[in-house]
């Protein structure tokens, strides 16, 4: 079974920003809605960059627009193209099936000059090569040159200056929410000082922090972010994308708005701590008077599930200090870590647009996501025999050589389940807490004397408890009652009990890492001090024994063992002669006990 072809998940109820699309759509005020997903390269997709991949892609594909994965590069110092690679590599997983015709491609190389009737460079032009090998993302750092002459605009418009503050000072002046800020005195130069003064700043004629780009504002706004922001800053740094051309950068506030509009984009749709950033994006684009329809920003509440971190910087300590094993670890709230532990991309959308979209901040259960998880696993999933922590049971009225072959339902949820034959033979594991020598009251499992069912087998019964020299058990004798399998005369004797069980000569071995929550505390920021509350027993890895034909199932597929939870194959680690498998989640939720 693949996880990744299944029926789209149902459609996206509706939220205040689809109802101003709706309202927009109606208007026929763009000839086509485009958006975009714009990550900065700086670390790894999280499970909150689901909500906003889901959110960017869903409104595209429901209006028959496009979506546009932009990589929002003009900060060179913290971005690198293993970033760029996996972001591009996880935003493809995450809409396969489901919204990849509203990605949009563009040439590798290529930078928007073509207009389209949207007004918008069109990128759809380039045939996508199989391995996708010929196109590429965008990139906000392809429009350096774009951005460097909207500068310029700024600077003969006479609404932006170069300024000599050091950061520090440039604090300073700003002031605060409630407290004015006060004018740069560099703020009065001339167009042509400013222009000359800009120009070599590009020529690199300054060091890092010597000067800056301001745009000329209002230093007494109440919102800070009018407060002559910065537009420009000086970084002798080389660049992962643009190579070494640049030492000057522009910030996120000018670089944004502006790569949206030469992108066509029509809602730029970003989360609530930009509110306050609306208006600069407005005074940016309207300043410099252009020709095209502007986008306009709108903002939504981060998505926050408990017991994760959603920030990618403090991830990025969880692998620095080697707490988790990379940014792919099983247990991270990375997309890559999600779909290594074998959760579906189908289960991660239904949830992310499950939350809904709001205005207000708050912490989303883990529990919602973990129930998503498992609905959609739980008709996807084939059945299989498995034990995690095998304890021998011999039944001895069988013959060492008998084999007994049982009809296995594969998925009881399927509309007509089939089935698979698994051997029983003499020697068989079963769970080792599924047999108590001391059995607590109401235990319906396997104690000495008593009988259970061994799943599509039949009734067996403990006649003898071997133990070893320290007293532990090493084996369980019993006898098996054929005259209750399937098709038998007492095939409906009922027993309490019913266990899994694999053959012991007929089974193959694994090493399966049992994931826990990484965070002990539904939030683990809250204190400010998320280490604190790493789970110490977020990892246990035990020696399972598997159906043998477990062997060949693929990274992507995901198995229920019985009784037991969800099971993938390591798709870093597992190899044919020595089998890895993760466990993507447990059958019920166990962590309040
Ligand atoms: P981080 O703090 O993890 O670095 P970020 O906001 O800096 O996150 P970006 O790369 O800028 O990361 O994010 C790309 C897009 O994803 C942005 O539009 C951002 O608003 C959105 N996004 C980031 N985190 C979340 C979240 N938890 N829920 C929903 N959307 C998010
Ligand atoms: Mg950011």
């Amino acid at each position: 079974m693949s996880v990744e072809t299944t029926p789209p998940a149902a459609p996206a109820p509706s939220d205040f920003i689809r109802d101003i699309v709706a309202q927009h759509v109606a208007e026929n005020r763009y000839a086509k809605i485009v958006t975009r997903f714009p990550p900065e390269p700086n670390g790894y997709l999280h499970i909150g960059h689901a909500k906003s991949i889901c959110l960017n892609f869903g409104i595209a594909r429901e209006n028959a627009g496009q979506c546009n994965l932009r990589m929002d590069d003009t900060n060179p110092t913290k971005e690198e193209v293993e970033y760029v690679e996996s972001i591009t590599e996880d935003v493809r997983w995450l809409i396969a099936g489901w919204a990849d015709h509203c990605l949009a491609f563009k040439p590798k190389g290529a930078t928007p000059t073509a207009i389209t009737s949207n007004g918008a460079p069109d990128f759809h032009i380039a045939p996508v090569s199989p391995d996708g090998s010929n196109t590429e993302p965008f990139f906000a750092s392809d429009y350096l040159d774009q951005l460097y002459d909207y500068a310029l605009q700024l600077i003969k418009k006479g609404k932006a200056y170069v300024c000599d503050l050091t950061p520090k000072e440039t604090d300073e002046y700003r002031g605060a929410p409630d407290k004015p800020g006060r004018e740069s005195p560099y703020r009065n130069r001339s167009i042509e000082e400013n222009l000359d003064l800009f120009q070599r700043m590009r020529a690199g004629e300054f060091p890092d922090g010597a000067r800056t780009l301001r745009a000329k504002i209002d230093m007494s706004s109440p919102n800070v972010w009018l407060r002559d922001p910065l537009l420009y800053r000086i970084r002798h740094v080389p660049h992962h994308h643009a190579g070494d051309k640049w030492c000057i950068y522009p910030l996120y506030d000018f670089a944004h708005c502006l790569s949206d509009y030469l992108e066509g984009v029509t809602h730029s749709i970003c989360t609530l701590e930009f509110v306050d950033h609306r208006a600069l994006y407005d005074w940016i684009l309207e300043s410099l008077e252009l020709p095209r329809a502007l986008p306009h920003q709108y903002e939504f509440a981060k998505l926050i599930p408990s017991y994760m971190i959603v920030s990618k910087r403090k991830l990025l300590h969880l692998v620095n200090e080697k707490i988790v094993a990379g940014w792919d670890d099983p247990r991270m709230p990375t997309l890559s870590g999600l779909r290594r532990r074998g959760i579906p991309a189908s289960a991660l959308r239904r949830f992310v647009i499950g939350v809904g979209v709001t205005k207000y901040d708050s912490v989303t259960d883990i529990a919602v996501f973990e129930h998503a998880i498992r609905d959609e696993l739980n008709s996807l999933a084939q059945r299989r025999l498995a034990v995690l922590r095998p304890i021998k049971l011999v039944l001895t009225n069988l013959a060492p050589d008998e084999v007994i072959e049982c009809d296995a339902t594969n998925n009881p949820q399927d509309e007509n389940p089939t089935t698979r034959k698994v051997a029983l033979t003499r020697e068989v594991f079963i769970e080792s807490d599924d047999f108590a020598e001391i059995p607590p009251p109401k235990y319906f499992r396997l104690k000495p004397g008593g009988e259970v069912r061994l799943k599509y087998a039949c009734i067996i019964k403990c006649e003898e408890v071997i133990k070893d020299a320290s007293g532990a058990v090493t084996e369980l004798r019993c006898t098996a009652d054929l005259t209750t399998r399937s098709g038998q005369p007492n095939a409906d004797r009922k027993v309490k009990g019913t266990i899994h069980w694999v053959s012991a000569s007929r089974s193959v071995t694994a090493e399966v890492r049992l994931y826990d929550r990484l965070f002990t505390a539904a939030e683990p920021d809250a204190d400010g001090d998320f280490l604190k509350h790493v789970n110490p027993r977020s990892l246990e890895i035990v020696q399972a024994r598997l159906e043998p034909a477990l062997a060949d199932l693929k990274p992507g597929e995901v198995v229920q063992f019985e009784r037991l939870g969800y099971f993938t194959p390591d798709s870093k680690d597992s190899r044919p002669d020595g089998l890895v498998l993760n466990r993507t989640i447990t059958l019920k939720d166990t962590w309040t006990k």
